[in-house]
């Protein structure tokens, strides 16, 4: 029987506030299940790899959004551009620069969020704050006009520490105000918070998230 992707959905949503964006994060579920999201009104969907994401988009309704939230090769972002409505994962400049080729090519401003590493694992990717700054004061962004910065990604540590999640959530917080005082104050784009997790959405709501993105607490674990 199908995981109760309705019910979840529905759940999910009565918790969430109405200036809080979900991005049902259907990464390894199949089509059906994005389809029972569908039916119940979800439009936003987030998935972490090109080939599974361009399979969904050509199977699935044309007025979805999608988010890609993994990490993401430069060699992939030609096939994901003429569709994507935010790449929420761009940590590097090099990748920037190729969302803004690929982007002009299509005729298309694609919006995106710089990913920030805050987690203590290693293996997270992102930007730190100092190479986040960096690239922002480097200013070469300035001149792309087919990429949109509407914000900050950012994922807390897996941990049942709930005092530390705050506390990153927090530090990105801290980081967003920061950066959108000294770089774009007169750009109301760049406006979002993407942080909070199936497990620590509810944390994140309490800290100044405007998006976030759910995946196992609506369609179940996910089988690998
Ligand atoms: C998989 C993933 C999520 C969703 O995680 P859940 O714990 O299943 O809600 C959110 N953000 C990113 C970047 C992910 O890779």
């Amino acid at each position: 029987m199908m995981f109760p992707v309705k019910d979840n959905l529905r759940r999910i949503l009565g918790t969430i506030p109405e200036n809080v964006r979900l991005v049902a994060i259907s990464k390894y579920h199949p089509a059906e299940y994005l389809m029972a999201a569908y039916e119940e009104g979800q439009r936003v969907f987030g998935e972490s790899h090109e080939q599974e994401l361009r399979l969904k988009h050509e199977a699935l309704p044309k007025d979805i959004e999608w988010h890609f939230i993994g990490h993401l090769q430069t060699n992939k972002v030609k096939y994901i551009v003429p569709y994507i409505t935010m790449i929420q994962s761009v940590d590097s400049i090099k990748l920037l620069r190729e969302i803004e080729k690929q982007a002009e090519k299509s005729g298309r401003v694609v919006k995106v969020l710089l990913e920030l590493h805050i987690a203590e694992e290693a293996t997270k990717y992102g930007l730190t704050p100092d190479a986040l700054r960096q690239l922002l004061s480097d200013g070469e962004w300035r001149r792309m006009s087919h990429v949109r910065i509407c914000g900050l990604m950012m994922m807390a540590s897996f941990t049942d520490n709930e005092q530390q999640i705050a506390a990153e959530f927090e530090t990105a917080r801290h980081i967003f105000d920061e950066v959108k005082q000294q770089f774009f104050a007169d750009d109301d784009a760049f406006c979002e918070r993407s942080w909070g997790m199936s497990d620590d959405y509810k944390v994140a709501l309490q800290h100044s998230s405007t998006m976030v993105r759910i995946g196992t607490a609506i369609f179940g674990p996910r089988i690998y």
